[in-house]
Order: structure tokens, then sequence, then C-alpha cells
């Protein structure tokens, strides 16, 4: 029987994670293994066609708003080149009184240009983006084929195998590196680093050796809605994308004179059943109405036309964990992207590739991170003895006791 062939890197996971860090690292030159459970790339939740991406810029978390900020450029720089850049408009919250000035002094403060973030009382909105509303306008906010993305970082290379239709069971630690073992306990390959990038699934593959992650599923639906052309839906719908309690994407006209309009997304803590609810349905169009501020809108008239279905995997502080796993040695990890797939992920590919390469800290400070940030998405901090001065590549844990996080606000 011949041996496990060796591989230098090896990626578990081809959703938009795997695929993005894959890229990065061929990118460096280097030769990249990814082995995936489904026959293709963008299976799972990295199916999704529709995902909206913008830096965060409502109240709340520093860390959260510095952390989008840079992942927002990276993902435009990375993906710019597939993704549909119709701005983004955020309302303001309907029981706050929106002051423009104190506004746009906040985004200033958190770094944003006018390019990247506008305050507009509802006459300006209307005129800049078509939404009668108060707000924050993001005309570099944009939206993304998951699945497109996935495939397009995947595509043939001469330093990329891919292991398909191959599910990986468990690691266990060798001489050198680890090993990979299939569902029969059938050894697959050896590799000196492997990167963990396998959703939900990652939580298995951690406690196969010995650590505990505080992964958890959350479905989300996204409803297709068709609106007739006569219905009194149509002149409010908006040709940008919303984001405020769910969003929606700019209506689309069809060759019937209909429209099409996407609206979600549902979300269902602890659930993670693929199938098509009505109740999902119905909570989008309640969310359609709320984010067209249009409460008396008679929701029998969005008609549905289809959906998307997902499980995104959430981390208790619903940040993603992303970075080495320090009391495991060449063990990296990328999962927990909640319903942030499009920039953690462009976020992920460059954190990863500077740890797995061991590229000095310098060059992860001039991408924006600083060690607070890097601490932030550490598998470590969920560790007792994860402390805040922990180092910048990393972070270190004493041992694996998961320090489970309160309960997330749902967004
Ligand atoms: C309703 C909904 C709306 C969303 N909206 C947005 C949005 O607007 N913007 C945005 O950016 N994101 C959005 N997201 C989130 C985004 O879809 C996810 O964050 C992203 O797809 C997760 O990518 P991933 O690569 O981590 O996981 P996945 O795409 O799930 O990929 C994990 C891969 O690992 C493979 N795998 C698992 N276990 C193993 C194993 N043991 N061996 C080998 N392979 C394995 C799986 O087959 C899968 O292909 C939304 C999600 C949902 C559900």
């Amino acid at each position: 029987m011949t041996s496990p062939q060796h591989h230098d890197i090896v990626v578990i996971g081809a959703g938009i994670a795997g695929a993005s860090i894959a890229s990065e690292l061929l990118e460096r030159g280097q030769t990249v293994c990814i082995v995936e459970s489904a026959p293709n790339p963008a299976s799972a939740c990295s199916s999704h066609s529709y995902a909206i991406a913008h830096p965060h810029v409502g109240r709340g978390a520093p860390r959260l708003l510095r952390l989008t900020r840079i992942a927002f450029l990276m993902a435009e720089a990375r993906w710019g080149h597939i993704w549909n850049q119709h701005g983004i408009f955020q309302p303001s919250k309907k029981d706050k009184i929106f002051n423009r000035d104190d506004v746009a002094s906040y985004l200033q403060s958190l770094d944003h240009d006018e390019s990247m973030a506008q305050a507009l009382y509802a006459h300006q909105a209307l005129q800049a983006c078509g939404v009668n509303q108060d707000g924050i306008w993001l005309p570099r906010g944009a939206s993304l084929n998951l699945s497109e993305a996935t495939k397009d970082a995947l595509k043939p290379h001469p330093k990329l195998n891919c292991y398909w239709n191959t599910s990986v069971a468990r690691l266990e630690k060798a001489d050198l590196g680890w090993k990979l073992f299939d569902f029969q306990n059938q050894e697959i390959m050896t590799a000196d680093k492997v990167i963990i990038a396998a959703a939900l699934e990652t939580k298995k593959l951690a406690a196969s050796i010995g650590v505990r992650l505080p992964l958890r599923p959350v479905r989300g639906q996204l409803s297709i809605f068709s609106v007739a052309a006569d219905s009194v839906w149509t002149p409010l719908l908006p040709r940008t994308a919303i984001s405020g309690d769910g969003y929606c994407l700019p209506s689309k006209q069809l060759a019937d004179r209909s429209y099409e309009w996407i609206v979600g997304s549902s979300f269902d803590e602890g659930e993670s059943d693929l199938q098509d609810w009505d109740s999902s349905d119905d909570f989008n169009r309640e969310q359609a109405r709320g984010l067209l501020s249009y409460a008396e809108g008679d929701i029998s008239q969005l008609q549905k036309a289809g959906s998307f279905v997902g499980v995104r995997c959430v981390a208790g502080d619903r940040l993603p964990i992303i970075g080495a796993l320090a009391q495991r040695p060449g063990i990296f990890l990328a999962t927990a992207l909640g319903s942030r797939g499009a920039l953690w992920s462009a976020l992920a590919a460059k954190l990863i590739t500077a740890q797995v390469l061991e590229d000095d800290f310098a060059l992860l400070a001039r991408l924006g991170f600083a060690t607070d940030l890097v601490a932030a998405l550490a598998p470590a901090r969920f560790f007792a003895g994860a402390l805040a001065t922990a180092p910048a590549l990393g972070a270190f844990a004493s041992n694996s006791k998961p320090i489970l996080p309160s309960v997330p606000k749902a967004r």
C-alpha cells in the first residue's frame, strides 16, 4: 500500500472562507491542497448569490467598527472585479432623532470619508439614491454572488490540488505536522499546516484534537418576491440595497414587467433546517415594510417567487474566529463568518496567510491589523488564560476550556 500523500498546506472546506485563503496562498506562490466533502466548491452556505457587503457604521462595539472597515476595503480589493457596486442605504432608527451633523462627525471619527459614507436627511437621500428616509448612504456598498466568488477563487491553478467528495472526520498529531483521517478511519493525507474552514463542522474537527469551540447554527431564509407592475409597492421599490432590520437588494424589472425583489433574512437561532419555511417569508414581508418605512403596505402583494435558505455558523460573541490555534501548532481556523461572509473571508485570506507564512507583524500592521484586533479574532479568546496581552500573531491559551460568551443579539 502506498503511503498517504504529504502536503505543505491543506485547507479543509471549499466555501468562501477556504477558497479565499487558498487563493491568497496561491498568489503568494504556495502550493495548496483543498479538501471538500462535496463534489464541487460553494455547496453549502456559500451557495448564496445575494450577499451584501458594507462596513458596519451603526453605533456599537468599536472593534467591530474598525474590523469591518478594514475587512470591507479588503473585500472590495479582492472581489471588486465581480461584485455589483449599487450602493447601500442604512436608514436611521425610527425611534431616534436624526441629526445629520452629529452623524457626519461620527462617520469621520470612524475614518470614513464621503466616498465611503454620507449622513443624509430624507430629501438628500431621495436625490442620492431614491430612498426617502434619513440615514447613511454607503456609495461603495455592494452585493456579491458568493458562489461565483468561491468558484472564481478556486479556478484551476498549477499549484492547486483539490480533493472533492472527501470528508475529513478527524485530525491527529504526527511526528511532523498533522494526519487527516476520513470516516472509515483511513488516513487521507498528512500536512505541515492545516487550515480548517469548514464552518460549523470546524467544531467537530477541533474537538478531535481536544479543542472545544462555542459555535452554533443560525438558519436564515431570503425571500425572492414578485411584485406586479401595477402593485401599490411598485413606485416604492428601491433602486439601491437597503440594510437595517434585515436587508433588501435593488429591485429588478423582468421581461413581463413585474419586479423581482429580494428581501431577507430570517434569523433562527440554533436551527439548521434547510427546508423552506412559509413563516420565514412572512417574517421577510414584515422586514420589507420596515425597510421601506411603509407600515401600511399590503404584504399580500409580495408574492413568493423563490428563496435561499442557508445555515450560518456563528460564535457567541458574533465575531469570526480567524487565526492560529496557538495550543496546536500548525492548525489555523477560519470559521464563524456569521452574516458577513464577504467581508470576513477577505480578511481571513490576509490574516491566515500572514500567520501561515509567518510574516512579521509589521506587514499585518500595514494592512490595518492592530494587535488588539488580531487578538479579538483569535481562537484563543474563548479559552481560559487568554489575556489582553496576547502576542500579536495569534495569541496563546493556557488550556482549551471555553469561556462561553453571553447570549448575543439577533441581527
Ligand atoms: C440567509 C443568509 C443571508 C446571508 N447574507 C449575507 C450577506 O448579505 N452578506 C454576507 O457577506 N454574508 C451573508 N451570509 C453569510 C454567508 O453566506 C456565510 O458567512 C458564508 O457563506 C460562510 O462561508 P464558509 O466558507 O465559512 O462556510 P460554507 O460555505 O458553509 O463552507 C464550508 C465548507 O466546508 C465543507 N466541509 C464541512 N465539513 C467538512 C469536512 N469534515 N471535510 C471536508 N469538507 C467539509 C462544506 O461542505 C462546505 O463546502 C448570509 C447567510 C445566510 C444563511
